[in-house]
């Protein structure tokens, strides 16, 4: 099997208790995984289970419900900082090497101001203290992830999340690697089926379904990994949940999280078996 190690995130969306999915996805084949955060949460105790799995813990995803008071007036963005420091400190302590961050929430903002990048520069100075990268992720308003890489991309700290998915619906399928590769941290594999409405971003597009259930170009990605020698985890995040009045997600929902898992193994070596 090629190069590449192969992750998934943990959250696909069976609400099983997290020692069963971590077993289905150390049996299914997978190498490593992530998951999410919540302030107080047990992360050291997740980080045991991971470790007991055979899994490498390689990122942490932090939450973004509230990201877009970053970039405004007011306590709520310190706070918010504050809670995005926390989740580093949190990457340091159980040895995550990655911790992913949304630039903004929110289909309306395009603006990003001098308040928010002097907070993600907070947030920056605590990741380079802790040995955290920071994987920002290609989201909607792409303003937001531009503004941060010019003017604190210069940090060591500072890398980016691909998500494949995101590009096809949230940026017009604009090259984000060509922009970003080379500061590549992580990977968001995922397929959908493009914009449904190609003059409305909305989050209702944003599937992540398996590879090759959708209209990306697999080969495409991974030239582009290649391209940019990127020797990282291939990391994938799916779900088995439907979008509001969707059914594109049916016949997941229908599988257990053991099959689930091992699908998506499936598809990701077969997608990383069209690198190098
Ligand atoms: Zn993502």
């Amino acid at each position: 099997m090629g190069k590449y190690k192969l992750g998934i995130g943990l959250g696909m969306g069976y609400g099983q208790p997290n020692e069963r999915v971590v077993k289905a996805v150390a049996a299914a084949g997978f190498d490593a995984c992530f998951t999410g955060w919540v302030e107080g949460g047990d992360v050291e105790g997740w980080a045991n289970g991971i470790a007991r799995a055979g899994l490498i813990y390689q990122s942490i995803h932090a939450p973004f419900g509230k990201v877009d008071k970053m970039w405004e007036e007011g306590d709520e963005g310190d706070a918010v900082t504050d809670m995005l420091i926390a989740c580093v400190n949190d990457c340091a302590k159980v040895d995550v090497p990655v911790m992913v961050v949304h630039p903004i929430i929110g289909m309306d903002k395009h603006d990003p101001t001098d308040l928010g990048i002097a907070r993600f520069a907070r947030l920056v100075e605590a990741a380079e203290k802790d040995g955290v990268k920071l994987g920002f992720e290609n989201v909607e308003g792409a303003e937001y992830l531009a503004k941060i890489m010019q003017t604190l991309g210069h940090s060591s700290a500072v890398g980016f999340c691909w998500d494949t998915g995101h590009e096809m619906c949230y940026n017009f399928s604009a090259d984000m690697m060509a922009l970003y590769g080379d500061k590549l941290v992580a990977t968001h594999f995922n397929d959908n089926l493009g914009m449904a409405d190609s003059n409305e971003v909305t989050w209702l597009d944003d599937l992540h379904l398996l590879p090759f259930d959708g209209i990306a170009d697999w080969a495409g990605i991974m030239a582009r990994i290649d391209r940019h020698g990127y020797a990282g985890i291939l990391t994938f995040e799916l779900t088995c949940k439907n979008k509001p009045n969707k059914h594109t997600h049916d016949a997941y929902a229908a599988w257990t999280v053991e099959t689930f898992a091992a699908q998506a193994y499936a598809r990701a070596v077969k997608v990383a078996a069209l690198g190098k």
